[in-house]
C-alpha cells in the first residue's frame, strides 16, 4: 500500500481577481497526501504513531462523530502501519453506518458507539481510564487528533515552504494544525485561521495554550477569523455550495463545505476587501477532508448538483 507523500505539493492558483488586487495566493496541497489518510490528519498522526511505537504500544483509540475525517484517517492510517485501532463513536449505534464508519471498519477499525453525556467527558482523565479497564491498554489519541504531537507533525507544513510568503491561511476546527503552523512559523509571516465553529472565542486560548505547551512561548502573529463559519460547524448555505462548484470548475480543485470551502470562500471575501495589500504572497493550505463529501451527499441530498439552495 502507498505510503502518504510529504512534502506535499504547492501549486500556484490563477485567479483574475488575485491579479487585480496584487496578490499571490499558493494553494498548500495537503488534500493530496494520500487518498484516505488525508491533509492536516496524516499530519497530525504522523508523530503519535512514532509515540505509540516508542511506546511499543500496538493499539490505538481514538474519539470522533460519525462523519469525522480523523476516525477514517485514523482507521486507514493505523492498518497501514500495523496498529489495532479502536474508534469509540459519539452518539448511539446508527441502523444506516454512515460511509465513514463503514470504511473505518473495512480498514478493522474496532467501533463502540458512547452515549452523548458519556461523550462529554472523554477528555477526562478518568473516561480513559475506564475504557483501558473495559478494552486493555492502547495509546490515546485525542479526539480530533489535536495533541503536543500533532502540533510537531503541523509545524512541517511551515518547513515544507521553500518560498518568501506573508501570509499562511489554515481551516480551524479544534485548533490544533493552526497551532502547528504558528509553532512552525516561529514568530515569522502571519498565520490566519478561518473557524468553521461559530462563537468559539474560547479557540485564541487555546492555541496559546497549546504553543505555551509545545514552544515554551507567547506568539501573536495569528489571528482566527469568525466571519465564515456560514452559522456554525457543517451548515452550509447555497452562496458557499456555488463557490465551491466554481472553485472546482476553475481550478479542477475539490473543497468540502465544512471546512476548505469556508476558508477559501474568506480567503477571497478579505482578498475582495483589501484586507491584503498589493504584494502579498499568501499561502492557503487545503486540509483535506473530501472523504466527508459523501456523509455530505447524505445530510444534504443534492448538495453537490448546483441547483442546491
Ligand atoms: C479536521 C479538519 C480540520 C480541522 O483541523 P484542526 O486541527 O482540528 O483545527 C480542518 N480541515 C479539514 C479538512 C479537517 O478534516
Amino acid at each position: 500500500m502507498i505510503r502518504p507523500q510529504t512534502p506535499s505539493p504547492v501549486y500556484l492558483l490563477n485567479e483574475p481577481l488575485f491579479d487585480e488586487k496584487g496578490v499571490q495566493v499558493y494553494l498548500k496541497r495537503d488534500d493530496q497526501i494520500h487518498p484516505y489518510v488525508q491533509g492536516n490528519k496524516w499530519r497530525k498522526l504522523k508523530y503519535n504513531l512514532l509515540e505509540a511505537r516508542l511506546q511499543q504500544q500496538n493499539t490505538i483509540l481514538t474519539f470522533g462523530g460519525p462523519y469525522s475525517n480523523h476516525i477514517y484517517a485514523t482507521a486507514a492510517a493505523a492498518r497501514m502501519f500495523h496498529f489495532r485501532s479502536i474508534g469509540i463513536i459519539r452518539g448511539e449505534e446508527p441502523t444506516i453506518k454512515s460511509p465513514t464508519l463503514k470504511f473505518a471498519a473495512s480498514q478493522g477499525m474496532e467501533l463502540y458507539y458512547m452515549d452523548r453525556v458519556t461523550y462529554r467527558h472523554i477528555n477526562e482523565p478518568y473516561s480513559i481510564e475506564s475504557l483501558r479497564v473495559q478494552l486493555g491498554d492502547f495509546y490515546y489519541v485525542p479526539e480530533g487528533g489535536t495533541n503536543q504531537y500533532a502540533i510537531e507533525g503541523a509545524s512541517e507544513i511551515v518547513s515544507e515552504i521553500d518560498f518568501a510568503f506573508d501570509y499562511i491561511t489554515s481551516p480551524v476546527g479544534t485548533s490544533g494544525t493552526l497551532a502547528g503552523i504558528v509553532a512552525g512559523l516561529n514568530g515569522r509571516n502571519f498565520a490566519i485561521g478561518f473557524s468553521s465553529l461559530k462563537g468559539e472565542d474560547t479557540l485564541t486560548t487555546k492555541v496559546n495554550a497549546l504553543l505555551l505547551e509545545y514552544t515554551g512561548r507567547s506568539f501573536t502573529n495569528f489571528s482566527i477569523n469568525f466571519n465564515y463559519h456560514f452559522d456554525g460547524y457543517a451548515k452550509i448555505s447555497s452562496g458557499l455550495v456555488e463557490f465551491i462548484h466554481q472553485f472546482r470548475a476553475k481550478h479542477n480543485i475539490m473543497l468540502e463545505p465544512v471546512y476548505t470551502g469556508k476558508m477559501m470562500y474568506g480567503l477571497y471575501d478579505l482578498i475582495q476587501t483589501d484586507y491584503f495589500k498589493r504584494g502579498d504572497v499568501i499561502v492557503a493550505v487545503h486540509t483535506g477532508g473530501l472523504q466527508g463529501l459523501c456523509g455530505f451527499e447524505n445530510h444534504f441530498p443534492g448538495w453537490s448538483s448546483s441547483s442546491f439552495s
